[in-house]
Formats: structure tokens, C-alpha cells, sequence
């Protein structure tokens, strides 16, 4: 996708560009790795739950990965009884484990407690799993660390080598990493694993390595197609994965265009019609998202801001090639997983326009409006004003 010409193209923003070569180039490097060693590969929706992205996953992939009713509910809406399911949460509810049982294939408790509360009502349809901390930490920031100390996610594996509850389940789940570039850290997972479980995997039914890993990024894949083959080989098991970012992350575009522009304290700042909202990861971990219009040698300076009252909602300081001028447009990248769906409408200003690249066109599929803004804030009985 040449981001210059959409630019030119769209007549208004603030837009979430999504590019669906992109999403279909992912998705065949996964399709590629099932081919070559046969591991099962499930897209994890809460990156971007967008119908389209499930449609053009739909193909490639074995299923889904859920956290909630409502993704379990969606992933049944488009898959049917077509693919599989898998839930992982700590969060499973007692008023809705009757629905959830009806439609997910796999459900891996997150704890012993939640596993012994709600075994019975799941296990004559879905296959049951654990999730498992392995206690062993990758990540520096401890909020991306599901194995930092007193982790809530899954149950420690020391825990579970002393119970007997892996001889009552048919599969094991890990996740332990975001945006990895390399498989060190699933290779040492599994190294711990095997350690502690080799006599109890032969008798799973399958192992669940997560998500985490960036695959169309990394170039070696040969590390990630032997560990499989030997789990299968050694345990006849069948391997999981289950990719959020890697598969959505670069097919995600934000375009906005510059509404002000001024100097404060001798720097130049444009103020941008969206806003930390619209990617709230940018505020939560003060992450700067690449820019499409960023120059390391560029001549101007200038700090690109959002149009909210909150004095951080900034998204950081850019080179430019050019100044920008009222009415310019700017595009982040890279911003496909964690923006769209934890956006908000703080302020009262609406979701970015979504818009989808074929490889040939352009086209609106989503709009918000105004109606919308009511339906969230408007009480029981209250109708909007027509305008
Ligand atoms: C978030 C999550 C994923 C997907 O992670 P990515 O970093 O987007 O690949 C997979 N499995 C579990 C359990 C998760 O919490």
C-alpha cells in the first residue's frame, strides 16, 4: 500500500487504515509454519476484533482465541461450528459458564480454584486445559510480565508439579511474552516445561504456546518448526499458537490531520485531530508510534499533540522534511493491534472513520456518528434531540 497516495486520497480523518494485503501477508507466513510442522494456528481477536479481519483470517487459521463471552460469542458468529474456540481468562463468571460451554471447543483455566469451580459445567462439550505460569520472566516492563512475582495469570508450575490436576486435563497453556523477535524465550519455556512434565505430556492431548511472537518479523523460523515437530514427536500432542499483533499489528494505519499549530516554549506543536485515545497504549506506556512523515535528518522539528484536554494527550516529537501546515495530514503506523479497540470517545470526540485497502481501493467500512455517542451515554428512556 503506498501511504502517500491513500493520504491524498482521503477526503476526511481522523481514519484507521487498515491494510488487508498486509493482514493476508501475516497470515501466510503462519499458514507457511502449519505446513511445515503442523502446528495449529488460532487468531487471537482481542487485538482486533474488526468482522472483516476474522473474515479474511477465517481461511487460514484453525479458530480462534477468546478471553470473554462477548469474543467468544463473536468468534461463533463468524466461524459457526466450523473451527475451534479456545478461551483463556481469569476472569470466568458463574452466570455465564452455561453459554460459554455451549460454543468454545477449548477453555484453559486460569487457576486451580476456577478449574475445580467450573469443570463439570464445560467438560462434556469443550476440552479442558490449565493455564500454566512457567515463573520465568522475559519481559523488563513487569505490567507486560504475565510471570512477574505474584502474577494473577495461570497456575505456578510448581504448584502444579505437586498437584495431581494435570492427570485431569487434556492440554496445557503458556503465554509469557508480547512483540518477541526472536524464539529464545518460548525455547526456554519449553525447555522448563519438558523438565517438569515429560512424563505427563504423552498424555495431553495438546500444549497451547500463546501468543507473543511477531512472526512475520522474525527471519529464523527453524528454531520455532523443530520445537514443534520434536513436542509432537516426542508426546504426540498437537501444538498451538495463538498470534493478536503479529497478525494485525503492521496492517494498522492512523491517519489525522493537523488542526492548529503553534510554538509553545520555542517548540512547534501541531495539534492533530485525534488523540491519545485513539491509541491509549501510547499514553499507558508512554510509547511513541512510528511515523510515516518521520525523518531522522528532517529539519523541523515538532511535536504532534491530540485535540483532548488532557495536557499528556501528546503523542511525541517528530524530524520532518517539511514543515506541517493546517490541513496536512500525518500517519502513524504500525498502530493495528491494542489502538481500535481500546479507543474511547473522551472529550466527545467520535472513533477514528474505518477504512480497508483491497490492493485496489479504498473503502469506508465503518463510521461513527453522533447516535453513538448517545447510545453510550444516554440512560434508559432518554432519546437523543434529532438534528
Ligand atoms: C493477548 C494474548 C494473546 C495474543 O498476544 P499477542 O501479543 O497479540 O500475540 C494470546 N494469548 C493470550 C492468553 C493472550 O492474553
Amino acid at each position: 500500500m503506498d501511504v502517500e497516495t491513500v493520504k491524498a486520497t482521503l477526503l476526511s480523518s481522523p481514519v484507521f487504515l487498515l491494510d488487508a494485503t498486509e493482514i493476508v501477508a501475516n497470515l501466510s507466513v503462519l499458514k507457511s509454519l502449519r505446513q511445515q510442522c503442523g502446528v495449529k494456528i488460532l487468531y487471537s481477536i482481542k487485538a482486533l476484533p474488526t468482522s472483516v479481519v476474522l473474515e479474511i483470517a477465517k481461511p487460514f487459521v484453525d479458530g480462534f482465541s477468546v478471553s470473554s463471552l462477548s469474543e467468544a460469542r463473536l468468534a461463533h458468529h463468524i466461524l459457526g461450528r466450523k473451527g475451534e474456540i479456545h478461551l483463556t481468562t481469569p476472569g470466568i463468571r458463574p452466570d455465564e459458564i452455561a453459554a460459554l460451554a455451549g460454543i468454545v471447543t477449548h477453555i484453559n483455566f486460569n487457576s486451580l480454584t476456577q478449574h475445580q469451580q467450573f469443570v463439570d459445567a464445560v467438560k462434556v462439550r469443550s476440552s479442558i486445559g490449565l493455564r500454566v505460569n512457567p515463573k520465568l520472566s522475559f519481559a523488563k516492563d513487569t505490567r507486560f510480565d504475565p510471570c512477574r512475582k505474584h502474577s494473577k495469570l495461570g497456575v505456578d508450575i510448581d504448584t502444579l508439579w505437586l498437584s495431581n490436576v494435570v492427570d485431569q486435563v487434556q492440554g496445557l497453556h503458556i503465554h509469557t511474552v508480547f512483540s518477541a523477535l526472536d524464539f529464545m524465550p518460548l525455547l526456554k519455556t519449553v525447555a522448563k516445561l519438558r523438565e517438569y512434565m515429560s512424563d505427563k505430556l504423552a498424555k495431553l492431548a495438546w500444549l497451547n504456546l500463546g501468543g507473543g511472537y511477531l512472526f512475520a518479523e522474525i527471519k529464523d523460523h527453524k528454531p520455532f518448526i523443530d520445537l514443534v515437530l520434536k513436542l509432537r514427536n516426542d508426546f504426540a500432542i498437537e501444538v498451538y499458537i495463538e498470534p493478536g499483533k503479529a497478525v494485525v499489528g503492521k496492517a494498522g494505519y492512523l491517519v489525522a490531520t493537523v488542526l492548529d499549530s503553534f510554538v509553545s516554549d520555542g517548540k512547534t506543536i501541531a495539534i492533530l485531530d485525534t488523540s491519545v485515545n485513539h491509541n491509549p497504549e501510547v499514553f499507558e506506556y508512554q510509547r511513541q508510534p512510528e511515523l510515516h512523515e518521520h525523518d531522522e535528518l528532517g529539519k523541523f522539528p515538532v511535536i504532534l499533540a491530540g485535540c483532548t484536554c488532557l495536557a499528556g494527550d501528546v503523542f511525541g516529537e517528530y524530524h520532518l522534511k517539511e514543515p506541517l501546515k493546517i490541513g496536512d495530514k500525518v500517519v502513524f503506523k504500525n498502530v493495528g493491534a491494542y489502538s481500535l479497540i481500546k479507543a474511547n470517545r473522551f472529550n466527545g470526540y467520535g472513533l477514528p472513520s474505518v477504512y480497508m485497502w483491497d490492493g485496489q481501493k479504498l473503502d469506508n467500512i465503518k463510521q461513527d456518528s453522533y447516535q453513538n455517542y448517545c447510545q453510550q451515554w444516554l440512560v434508559n428512556g432518554v432519546t437523543p434531540l434529532q438534528d
